[in-house]
């Protein structure tokens, strides 16, 4: 086993993996930039070395800083969180050849989940459904006309190594193929370094549900059920659940082996989450492979009694899988990202923490590095805490949630605790009316009682 882990990251994330190392008895190494000095991960770590100014490039995106860090620490291994350097091939090379253990998949397991046109090829011919779409990368917009006439409108744009829910075009007719694709790709190679885009067809009325899966050097793969993230602004999830009141036992079954068949088709290793797009009649699509740990994963923990940052720890020191073969979900957990953002706008608030106070009692759960007094700075992720509740069923997670909102004080900065109320007020959430759409209709007038 470590003895001692480096975390090459910040915020809740660090003091997430901070807690899990703790508990598993292993030395923490905090990495941190000049504006997160003052940091809850930085304060909590048996150790801290700051690795750069505040801008990402220079300090948590800086490989030669992390490795060097890592060097003068002994520390035998690096976490790297959700984001910065999780998802980068390059990086988990660097380790490697450096003799650090990369806490996550291999190189070539992290470079398939990145090129989601090169993961769709392989999904679809190991037999996992992928939505209708362009054989492969577009190479021009002649191309991506003929995709679009073969499959229908609308469709949507996306950039290969794109992420974040960035980078994406719908279009809806011919004549606005050609300014979206090279909209998008100027967009995706600022983003992501490459414009290389593909197209798919822009489903309506859809559920985004993701399947965790653990998988060990054994070759052992298990699935821990599904999380519902269909609560996205701009793409991007702000609400997820575990589990989906939408999936029915035959479905859960379903969606577990296209999980697992998908993370055999990649000889998958660690802990990973496979993303699907699901859609009214149930159909299922594979939409793409996450090989991090993925912010919401404490829907699944509370649910499924794991603790998945332990579990990834262990397997990346080349442990086997010691859980029971099925894992049946038990009560239901929701967790609201609560993100330093004017909650009607939805543009970041950075600033200082002038009063906080964190919601606790019965069933409630609070990740987060935020504390009275810090000041947010600007240069990063807006998200500041994660509000999880857990209930023996979905209506007392929700009954927990709104009471844990209620009690939920952070002062200085505006956060999105008001617009989480507001969706946790909406009849169609709580009844389980949910899609990717339901944040365009939440200002609409809701379904009228008969
Ligand atoms: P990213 O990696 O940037 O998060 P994803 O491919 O996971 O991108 O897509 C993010 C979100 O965009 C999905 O959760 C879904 O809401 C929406 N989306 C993506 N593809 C489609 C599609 N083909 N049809 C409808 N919505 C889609």
């Amino acid at each position: 086993m470590f003895k001692k882990i480096l975390i090459a990251n910040r915020g809740e994330i660090a003091v997430r993996i901070i807690r899990a190392c703790r508990e598993l008895d292993i030395r923490t190494v905090s990495v941190y930039s000049e504006a997160d000095r003052q940091n809850m991960h930085v304060r909590l770590a048996d150790e801290a070395i700051c690795i750069g100014p505040a801008q990402a490039e220079q300090s948590y995106l800086n490989v030669p800083a992390i490795l060097t860090a890592a060097e003068i620490t002994d520390s035998e291994a690096i976490h790297p969180g959700y984001g910065f350097l999780s998802e980068n091939p390059q990086f988990a090379e660097a380790c490697a050849a450096s003799g650090i253990a990369f806490i996550g998949p291999s190189p070539d397991n992290i470079r398939l989940g990145g090129d989601k046109a090169k993961a769709r090829q392989v999904m679809k011919r190991r037999g996992v459904p992928v939505v209708p779409g362009s054989d492969g990368p577009l190479d021009s917009v002649a191309a991506a006309v003929k995709a679009a006439k073969k499959i229908g409108f609308p469709c949507i744009i996306k950039a290969s190594m794109g992420g974040g829910g960035r980078g994406m075009k719908i279009v809806n007719a011919e004549e606005q193929i050609e300014d979206a694709f090279y909209m998008a790709q100027r967009e995706a190679l600022t983003a992501f370094g490459s414009s290389e885009l593909y197209l798919e067809k822009y489903l309506q009325d859809i559920r985004h549900i993701e399947v965790q899966v653990l998988a060990d050097t054994k070759g052992r793969i298990i699935h821990l059920g599904e999380r519902e993230c269909s609560i996205q602004r701009r793409h991007q999830k702000l609400i997820e659940e575990s589990p989906s009141s939408f999936v029915s036992e035959k479905l859960r079954k379903r969606l577990g082996e296209l999980a697992i068949r998908a993370a055999r088709a990649v000889k998958y290793r660690n802990i990973g989450t496979v993303e699907f797009i699901v859609t009214p009649e149930e159909e299922v699509y594979f939409m793409e492979f996450n090989t991090r740990v993925q912010v919401e994963h404490p829907v699944t923990e509370m649910v499924m009694g794991v603790d998945l940052v332990k579990e990834q720890i262990l397997l990346s020191a080349g442990m086997p899988i010691t859980a029971k073969k099925v894992f049946k979900p038990r009560g239901s957990a929701i967790e609201c990202r609560i993100n330093a953002e004017d909650p009607d706008r939805f543009i970041p608030s950075p600033g200082k923490i002038e009063f906080l106070h964190q919601p606790g009692g019965p069933g409630v759960r609070v990740d987060t590095a935020a504390y009275c007094g810090w000041t947010v700075p600007s240069h990063y992720d807006s998200l500041i805490a994660k509000l999880i509740t857990f209930g023996s069923n979905r209506q007392e997670a929700i009954a927990r949630m709104k009471r844990a909102l209620d009690e939920f004080v952070i002062e200085g900065i505006k956060t999105t605790i008001p617009f989480h109320k507001r969706v946790l007020e909406n009849r169609d959430f709580k009844e389980g009316r949910i899609n990717t759409s339901f944040l365009d209709r939440l200002h609409k007038p809701e379904t009228p009682t008969g």
